[in-house]
């Protein structure tokens, strides 16, 4: 029997999380509503370490989109109605900035003749945008396409979504332990070549060594997965991003943008995404770059001329933008998998390692689908197996 088959299933008593990113955060909130855990025979303890801030990384530092029309499709079918849900019983709206949104891919040449394009649904006084998109520069646009009908688009505030899932389960009890967590301890199976997870070493933030026993660990780390579990073929890939407080409330849009405009004599291409929030903010990031992954959140460099030139991009094609206030110049991140099924993360029992279950790699939705898969690790480790959806493919063995 190998230990990723251990019949039958005992809950567990003793789970740490690495990691307190959106997965690992929402991971601790599914497990603290779990019906074991208020059962006064099974005592279950909780703890969530982060090396960091919480939401330090790309989940702080994400735009926020939560799309029906995102992938892998059997997580985002467990998640969308899981972020409704939640939104709907915590006050997602006031607390983290849950709202439907417009979503459309804006093409546009500034200082060019613009040319018309197809006319959307809903066109109106601005020519090819539909009439309530009037913070973009109408003559510059060439073409408006929306992405998704009314209702399969919509928007958290992802830091503000993250940390109020912590708080939720610390509200039941999960305790947080501020530490980078150094290894992974196992004892071996007597009769198998299979292990056991049965200890996190970590160093606090004082520096001091710190020691946690565990019968289950949750692997959430993001991009630096892989320093506890090498094998985990995730890698970290680099983005600005920045926000701005527009001069004049904007409409909520979250626009996917090719435009181009002079510079001298040449012509730039510029390909922002530009996100409208709630609270009159707007947030936009650009395409990511090489840069090597840092030891921790805190070392992320913000390369300062790259934020510059997305402030100039992005007040190229909006007037709002360009007379608003740069609130945020920041980078992260995104967890990148590189091999196993397109686009997938890594979500489940590592095999042959009893109690090692990862949750990790979920490249650029992992703010949409965080509840989903948080929901599906709970059952797993409290229950033995996932029945909110099947998760077959995202198994770790498909993986490594
Ligand atoms: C620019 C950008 C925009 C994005 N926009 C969207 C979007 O609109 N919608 C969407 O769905 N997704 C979006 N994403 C993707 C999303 O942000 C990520 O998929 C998601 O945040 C990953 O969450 P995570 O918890 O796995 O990782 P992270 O947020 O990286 O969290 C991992 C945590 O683990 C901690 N950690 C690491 N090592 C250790 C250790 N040894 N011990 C203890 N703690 C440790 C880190 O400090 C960190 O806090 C975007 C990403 C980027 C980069």
């Amino acid at each position: 029997m190998s230990a990723s088959e251990i019949t039958p299933y005992s809950p567990p008593k003793d789970i740490v999380i690495i990691g307190a990113g959106i997965i690992g955060c929402t991971s601790a909130y599914y497990l603290s509503r779990h019906p074991l855990l208020s059962s006064p025979t099974t005592p279950i303890k909780i703890t969530i370490l982060e090396a960091g801030d919480i939401a330090g990384g790309a989940s702080g530092k994400a735009g926020g989109l939560v799309a029906k029309w995102a992938y892998p499709k059997e997580l985002v079918d467990a998640s969308f109605a899981e972020h409704v849900k939640l939104a709907k019983e915590h006050g997602g709206a006031e607390r983290w900035g849950w709202r439907m949104v417009a979503c459309g891919e804006w093409r546009g040449r500034v200082g060019g003749s613009g040319k018309k394009g197809k006319t959307p649904k809903g066109a109106g006084e601005h020519g090819v945008l539909p009439e309530d998109l009037d913070w973009v520069e109408s003559e510059a646009t060439e073409a408006y396409e929306p992405m998704a009908e009314d209702g399969e688009t919509a928007q958290v505030h992802p830091y503000l979504f993250t940390a109020s899932m912590l708080a939720l389960a610390q509200e039941k009890g999960v305790k947080l332990v501020e530490g980078r967590a150094t290894s992974i301890q196992y004892t071996p199976s007597e009769d198998t070549k299979d292990r056991y997870v049965s200890g996190v070493k970590y160093v606090d933030t004082n520096g001091v060594d710190g020691f946690l026993p565990v019968d289950t660990i949750i692997l959430s780390a993001g991009p630096w997965t892989p320093t506890l579990l090498p094998q985990a073929p995730i890698s970290g890939h680099r983005a600005h991003s920045i926000t701005i407080r527009p001069s004049h409330p904007v409409s909520a849009y979250a626009l996917f943008t090719s435009f181009t405009y002079p510079i001298g004599t040449r012509t730039r291409t510029a390909t922002p995404e530009i996100y409208a929030r709630p609270n009159n903010e707007v947030y936009a990031c650009a395409p990511g770059d090489d840069e090597p992954l840092p030891k921790g959140t805190k070392d992320v460099l913000v390369d300062e001329k790259v934020c510059d030139q997305l402030v100039k991009d992005v007040g190229v094609m909006s007037k709002r933008l360009r007379d608003g206030e740069v609130t945020a110049r920041q980078a992260c991140y995104l967890p990148n998998v590189n091999s196993g099924p397109r686009g997938c993360p890594i979500v489940g029992r590592v095999e042959g390692v009893g109690g090692l279950v990862v949750a990790a790699g979920h490249t650029c939705w992992g703010i949409c689908n965080a509840p989903g898969t948080a929901k599906a690790i709970s059952e797993l480790v409290m229950d033995g197996e996932i029945t909110c959806a099947n998760l077959s493919r995202l198994a770790p063995r498909n993986f490594f």
